[in-house]
C-alpha cells in the first residue's frame, strides 16, 4: 500500500490513485522496491542510466568531491573538475564544439541553446530572430522547451504564451523532400535565426527514427543560409543510437550541441551545451552588455562535474563501445520477433533503442492502453512507460541477456492481451 505521499509527482494525475512504488535501491539494470520487488529498469530511469545504476567508480567520485568542494559560485570563479570536465568534452565531441556552457538539466541546456543563438544574431545587430523546428519533436518542458517542441495535451494549457515558431514536418519514410523542402523555404526566409533538431531519433515524439543521411542534408541547408543549427542530443548522446553522438552518423558538426541525460551516467544531474567559435567570439567583447546572460545556482556544480569526468573514464576504461554493440544485436533480435507478433506495427531500431506500436483504435499520448500497459508490466517485474500505444526499450547498456529477454518477452506477452 502507498502511504500518504506530500509528494506531488512529475506527469502522474494523482486523482487516478495509480499505485506509486516506493525503491530502495538500484544495482545495474535492476531497480528493488522496498517491499521486496527485483523490476527490470528498461527504460534507463527515463533514459539517464547509462551504465547501469549505482555504477562503483561514478558513485566513488561523487562521494570524492563531496569531501573537498560541494558547490562554488560559477561567475568569474571556477574549479579544477568543471575545468577537466570542459577539456575533456571539447576532445571527444565534434570539433570544433570548442567552448561549454554548464547548466543542470536537459530543459535549461535548451533554453542555454536557443539564447546563444539569439544572442549571436543580436550581438551582430541582425534582425534575425525565427526559430525552425521539427514536428514531433520534444526539448523540454520550460516556456522555451514547449515552445520549439510539440504542442499537444501536455502544453495546452500554457499554448496562448509560447512563442511562435516555424515548423517543418518530421521526415516521414518516401516523404524525406517534403521536410528538406520545407527548411529550404523557412531558411530562404530573411528572419530564420536557428534550427534546433533531435537528431536519428525524436524521443519522448514517439521514439520516430529518421536516417543519417536526412540529419546530413538538414545541416547542410542551414548551413548553406547561415542558418544556426542546434543538436538536441539530451536523450541521443551516450551512446544511445549506436555511435556516442547521433551527429556523428551523418558526419554533422552542429554549431550548438545539448547533452544532459547520460552525461554523469544518469547518477546526478549536470547539463552542458557546447557551442563553435562562432558563438563564443559573437559574445566575446569589451562590452558587457554583449555577455551571454544566463546562469543557474548550480552551473556546474562540482559533485555533478565530479561524476561527469568518471563517467567519462568509465568510456574510455570499460569496453562500452562493445556493449552498446551486444545490446544493439541482442534488441534486433526482439524486435524481430516482436515485429511478427500479432498487434504490434511499426517495428523501428536506432542503435540500443527499439519501439513498436501497439495496434490499437485509441492512440495518442492520453490513450487509455498506456497505463493499462504500464501497469501489466510492472506486475511482471518490468519497468516500460509507453507514449500512448508506442512501446520502447532504451536499457541501460549492462541489462543481462536473460533480464533483456524477459522485456522483450512481456511485450509480446501484452500484444496478446492488449492488441486490437
Ligand atoms: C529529456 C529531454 C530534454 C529535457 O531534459 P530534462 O533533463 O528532462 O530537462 C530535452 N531534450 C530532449 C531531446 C530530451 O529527451
Amino acid at each position: 500500500m502507498t502511504p500518504p505521499s506530500a509528494v506531488w509527482h512529475p506527469f502522474t494525475q494523482h486523482g487516478l490513485e495509480e499505485p506509486i512504488p516506493l525503491v530502495a535501491r538500484a544495482e545495474g539494470a535492476i531497480l528493488h522496491t522496498a517491499d521486496g520487488s527485483r523490476i527490470i529498469d528498461a527504460i534507463s530511469s527515463w533514459w539517464v542510466t547509462t551504465h547501469g545504476h549505482c555504477h562503483p567508480r561514478i558513485m566513488a567520485a561523487i562521494a570524492r568531491q563531496a569531501q573537498q568542494l560541494g558547490q562554488i559560485i560559477f561567475a568569474g570563479w571556477t574549479h579544477q573538475p568543471a575545468e577537466e570536465l570542459a577539456r575533456r568534452l571539447v576532445e571527444i565531441a565534434p570539433r570544433p564544439l570548442d567552448y561549454v556552457f554548464y547548466s543542470d538539466s536537459g530543459s535549461t541546456s535548451v533554453e542555454v541553446a536557443l539564447k546563444m543563438a539569439l544572442g549571436f544574431w543580436a550581438n551582430r545587430g541582425s534582425p534575425r530572430h525565427r526559430i525552425i523546428v521539427m514536428q514531433h519533436s520534444y526539448h523540454g518542458d520550460t516556456f522555451g522547451g514547449m515552445s520549439v517542441g510539440e504542442r499537444g495535451v501536455f502544453n495546452r494549457a500554457y499554448q496562448a504564451l509560447l512563442f511562435d515558431v516555424t515548423t517543418i514536418p518530421f521526415p516521414r519514410e518516401g516523404a524525406e523532400q517534403a521536410t528538406l523542402d520545407a527548411l529550404e523555404q523557412a531558411c530562404a526566409a530573411g528572419d530564420a535565426a536557428v534550427f534546433i533538431v533531435e537528431p536519428l531519433v525524436l524521443g519522448a515524439g514517439g521514439m520516430l527514427v529518421y536516417p543519417p543521411q536526412v540529419l546530413a542534408q538538414m545541416h547542410a541547408i542551414c548551413a548553406r543560409h547561415g542558418v544556426l543549427f542546434i543538436a538536441d542530443e539530451v536523450m541521443t548522446g551516450w551512446g544511445r543510437t549506436g555511435t556516442l553522438f547521433a551527429c556523428e552518423q551523418a558526419g554533422v558538426v552542429p554549431d550548438i550541441m545539448c547533452l544532459s541525460k547520460g552525461l554523469t551516467g544518469g547518477a546526478v544531474p549536470l547539463a552542458v551545451t557546447l557551442a563553435s567559435p562562432l558563438l563564443y567570439e559573437a559574445h566575446y567583447s569589451q562590452d558587457r552588455a554583449k555577455q551571454f546572460f544566463h546562469s543557474s545556482s548550480y552551473t556546474a556544480n562540482p559533485i555533478g562535474c565530479a561524476a561527469a569526468l568518471a563517467n567519462l573514464d568509465v568510456w574510455r576504461d570499460e569496453p562500452v563501445m562493445e556493449r552498446i554493440g551486444l545490446l544493439a544485436e541482442r534488441q534486433a533480435e526482439g524486435l524481430a520477433m516482436l515485429a511478427a507478433t500479432p498487434g504490434l506495427t511499426s517495428p523501428r531500431q536506432c542503435g540500443t533503442i527499439i519501439a513498436v506500436d501497439f495496434e490499437v483504435c485509441d492512440t495518442g499520448y492520453l490513450a487509455g492502453i498506456a497505463p493499462r500497459l504500464m501497469a501489466f508490466f510492472a506486475e511482471r517485474g518490468v519497468l516500460l512507460r509507453p507514449l500512448g500505444n508506442t512501446v520502447y526499450v532504451m536499457p541501460p547498456y549492462c541489462i543481462s541477456s536473460e533480464d533483456l529477454a524477459a522485456v522483450h518477452g512481456v511485450i509480446a506477452e501484452a500484444a496478446g492481451v492488449f492488441a486490437a
